[in-house]
This record gives structure tokens, sequence and C-alpha cells, in this order.
């Protein structure tokens, strides 16, 4: 475990960050989005604080597991968790989790929907449903509709909880990519068909982080921001026109300085014995792949200050080297603080772009090396 070198999580900014997307989405309820340990931020005290603080009342999750750990961890609290795509609904042991643990799982498939359908014990429980509109990955295929529908019916059921789609593009023009306009007509002849056969939609949603920055998708009853809340923007760089959201970075990357020293060009430093690009000066900072901070960080710029500075060398287990040219040497000693990433959603995602990892993997990557602390 470090002790200086931190990921600083601002649960202030995560409120600031949820009053911003609800100027957005005026209307509408939220599924925040907390599968992989909240992005990385720590799944417990990040729901912890959305259910005390921010009135939050829906969550999702990846897995049974995440979804058990937060029953468990937080079994004081009301709200309601949805497990979105690891469901294991055949287990035995996990149908006694759904039944008495009140999660519930999203049917992607028509295994899993007759499976719920025919088993009695759930004939009271809330019908979570996807359907693929063209991503391709995980959801009842459009072409099932009519069957889909007859067997709901048959079950005696009138109507569903909870009718969704994910979208493949939504870091893409929302109205003007072609994948992103037919999923949108696709999702409405879901509801239509449901609709059309007497079946009831208790509520829906299409939008996630990308699609709710540009305003779309807000007529369904609910949205699902997962990175946005944590900060970054999901629009790629080229699109950021585009976006409403004007979130900021809710942690703070910490490491400081354990050792600093002169160069001079071609001088080699560290593994593999990489040359110095010109004369200046090495900054050690003490994190490394071991926390997570990836081999594919060689070459990031990180500034101190204003000072611009770049990640060279190989970065070690334990350790990186940052490197400052002569012309621009930052005042940085033994012992100083460095910070890798702070509020600033410009430096975040200027870090995301040179090292071509989407904040999403970045976040995650940290490992348990790095403490977590709350503020
Ligand atoms: C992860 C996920 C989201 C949130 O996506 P972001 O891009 O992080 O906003 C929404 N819906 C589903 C189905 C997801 O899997």
């Amino acid at each position: 475990m470090r002790f200086r070198s931190r990921h600083i999580i601002s649960l202030e900014k995560l409120e600031s960050n949820f009053s911003k997307l609800k100027k957005i989405c005026v209307n509408n309820k939220i599924i925040f989005m907390v599968k992989a340990d909240a992005y990385g931020h720590g799944i417990v005290p990040i729901v912890r604080h959305s259910v005390e603080k921010l009135g939050i009342t829906e969550f999702g999750c990846a897995s049974l597991g995440e979804a058990l750990l937060l029953r468990e961890e937080l079994y004081d609290l009301e709200f309601e968790i949805y497990v979105f795509s690891d469901v294991q609904i055949e287990l035995r042991e996990c149908v006694e989790i759904y039944l008495n643990r009140r999660i519930v799982p999203v049917l992607s498939n028509k295994e899993d929907l007759d499976f719920i359908l025919s088993h009695r014990e759930f004939d009271n429980f809330p019908l979570f449903i996807k359907f693929n509109t063209g991503m391709n990955r995980l959801g009842l295929d459009m072409s099932s509709i009519n069957e889909v529908i007859q067997s709901i019916k048959r079950s005696g059921r009138k109507s569903v909880y909870h009718l969704m789609t994910h979208l493949s593009s939504s870091s893409m023009p929302i109205r003007t990519n072609k994948r992103n306009i037919l999923q949108f007509e696709n999702f409405d002849k879901v509801k239509q068909s449901f609709l059309d056969a007497g079946i009831e939609i208790e509520a829906s949603s299409i939008s996630n982080s990308g699609a709710i920055e540009q305003g779309a998708g807000l007529s369904e009853t609910h949205v699902r921001p997962g990175i946005m809340m944590y900060g970054p923007s999901s629009l790629l760089p080229q699109y950021s026109d585009l976006s409403l959201w004007e979130g900021e970075i809710i942690s703070r990357l910490e490491t400081y300085v354990i050792s600093i020293f002169d160069v001079t060009k071609g001088q080699p430093v560290g593994y593999g014995a990489t040359p110095c690009p010109s004369n200046g000066r090495v900054a050690i900072i003490a994190l490394g792949y071991g926390d997570g901070f990836s081999t594919r960080y060689l070459g990031a710029s990180l500034s101190h200050g204003t000072i611009l500075g770049k990640v060279v060398g190989r970065v070690n287990m334990d350790m990186a080297q940052v490197f400052f040219a002569e012309n621009s040497l930052p005042s940085l000693n033994v012992g100083d603080t460095f910070t890798v990433w702070d509020h600033s959603t410009d430096r975040f995602s200027k870090f995301c772009q040179d090292v071509k990892i989407i904040p999403y993997e970045v976040f995650i990557s940290l490992t348990k090396r790095v403490p977590k602390i709350y503020s």
C-alpha cells in the first residue's frame, strides 16, 4: 500500500456533477452506473454518498457479485440494484439471491426471460428487458419481438418494469450518425410493438453518457449515466463541440518525487537505458504499473503547475521517470507532491489522448495499492 501516492476522490465534485447532469436531464430518473467498482472510484462509498446525499435510488452493476456487495455493505440504505451483463440467473444459489436481496437482473436473452417467466417464485418479480437494436453485443433480438411479447402475455403479465437498449456509437454524433439514428428508430419500434400488444412499459431508457451529453433520449423515463458522473466526457475528442457536458473530474491522482536529477541529452535512464531527448531534469515519481500507471503511459505529457514534462523511459513496477527540458524546469524537490491529474477535464482528456486510452480504462486501471481517500 502506498502512503503518498493516492487517488483522492471528492464527493463534493460528484455532487456538483450530479447537479449539472440534472440540468440536462430535468425530467429523467437516473440509473447511476457503478460497475467495475464505480469505474475505479470505490463502489461502496460512491453509492452510499449517492443515496444519502444525492437522493439517487437506482444503480447499475455488471455482475451479481457487485450487487450483492452493495446489499451487504449498505444494508441500512434503500435503493434498487440492477445487474446488467453477468447475471447468472440459471444458478440455483443466484436465484435465491435475486429473490431475497432485491436485486434485479437485466434480461438480455430468451433463455433468461423464459426462466423468469416460467418459475412461479418470480411471479411478482419486475421484468427488466434489454433489446439489441443494433449494437450486437447483448440484448434480445429484434426479430423475436413478437415471440417475446407472446411469452410475456402467456405468463399473465400486463406490463414490463423497464425496457431498454444500449447504443454502440454514442461517442459519435447522435443526430447524424447512421448507427445512432437506426438504433433510436429500432427502439421506437420495440416500444410500439409492446404498446400495440397492450403491454404497459413502466419505464424505459436508451441513453448513456455520450447520448445524454448530446441531449438525446431524454423522452424516456430514465437515463443511465456512467463515465460523465466521474467527470470525463464520453465523446470522441473531435466531437467535443457537440457536448453539453461541463463536468469536472471528481478525483485527483497524487504522488511525490522520490528523486530528481539533472540529465544531459542522450543520457540513458532506467530499464532499457532509454536516452534522454535533450538536456534537462528527470523526476522519479512513486507510481508504476504495479499501481496501474501503465507502461503504455510512456510519452504522456504530465505537467507540474504550468511546466510541461513527459514520461520517458520504461515505466517501472513501482516508479516512473518524468522528464523536463532545460528551458522549462519546474521547481520540484525530493519529497514534493506531484499531481498526475486533477479536477481539470482538459488536462485529464489530454492525458487520455496522449496515451490513446479511454478515460474509463485509465480510472479502472488504478490498483488497490493506491489508496482511495474521500474528501
Ligand atoms: C456501462 C453502461 C452504461 C453507462 O455508460 P457510460 O458510457 O459510462 O455512460 C449505460 N448503460 C449500459 C447498458 C452500460 O453497460
